[in-house]
């Protein structure tokens, strides 16, 4: 099978075309979090071709994951989510370079992988993550995508260097999606917000512009809103930036 018959509905599509295609092909990505989330992502990047996809995740796939966790099947409970992922996109897509690492990511530990990372997606599911990620991105001037889903909502957001940061948005707002690991998380809610994430990459990468905003879904009335991103001049991460 060649590139172009894989890529033909992007190659022939007038905003993508060849030229769009070829970001993406050419584009490395990492990707912090495989959870249902990070299931979705990953599975568009790769099947859409991004040139490598660097996955960071320190977890073990449990039963409680497989109902919308996707990459997993019955069989996998128990085996770390990074060599699972592996071996199930490696089948997807054998063009796509998929690396590994099994960790807990910090702020150090992500700076020094971003010198090799064109974009990074955070399909994490806490605070202290996503502010990890939002200082590397920003002290390596690399873009990021954010993502969050529970219960019903979900939220997403892509970061670039220059424009409003993560804390920029998130001073008072960070209790709206609290980290609340038994308060549950509607499973297409979780695909919905994946996706978005990874349409977001794909348009960033291809070269076209979706715009800024805060994107916020309501799974309830199946709806969408988009918010304003505002850079805070006083934002204790990226005022000096
Ligand atoms: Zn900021």
């Amino acid at each position: 099978m060649s590139a172009s018959s894989r890529y033909s509905a992007h190659l022939g599509l007038e905003p993508i075309g060849t030229a769009g295609q070829q970001g993406i092909l050419d584009a490395r990505v990492g990707l912090v979090g495989l959870g249902g989330l990070g299931c979705a992502v990953a599975q568009y990047l790769v099947s859409s071709g991004v040139g490598s996809l660097t996955l960071f995740d320190f977890d073990t796939v449990s039963e409680s994951n497989l109902a919308r966790q996707f990459l997993y099947r019955p069989e996998d409970v128990g085996l770390r989510k990074t060599e699972v992922a592996k071996s199930r996109l490696a089948a997807d897509n054998p063009q796509v370079a998929l690396e590994i690492h099994d960790v807990r990511v910090d702020q150090e530990y992500l700076e020094a992988q971003l010198l090799s990372l064109d974009l990074l997606l955070d399909a994490s599911d806490n605070y202290g993550t996503r502010q990890a990620v939002n200082r590397a991105c920003l002290s390596a001037r690399v873009p990021w995508v954010m993502g969050a889903a529970i219960r019903m909502e979900g939220q997403l957001a892509l970061f670039k260097p220059g424009g409003a940061c993560y804390s920029c948005v998130y001073r008072e707002a960070a209790q709206m999606l609290e980290d609340c690991p038994g308060a549950g998380i509607f499973a297409s809610v979780a695909g919905i917000v994946g996706v978005s994430m990874a349409h977001l990459a794909l348009m960033h990468l291809a070269g076209l512009d979706s715009g800024t905003g805060l994107h916020v879904f309501d799974g309830r009335s199946n709806q969408w809103q988009r918010l304003a991103l505002t850079r805070n001049p006083h934002c204790p991460e990226c005022a000096d930036t």
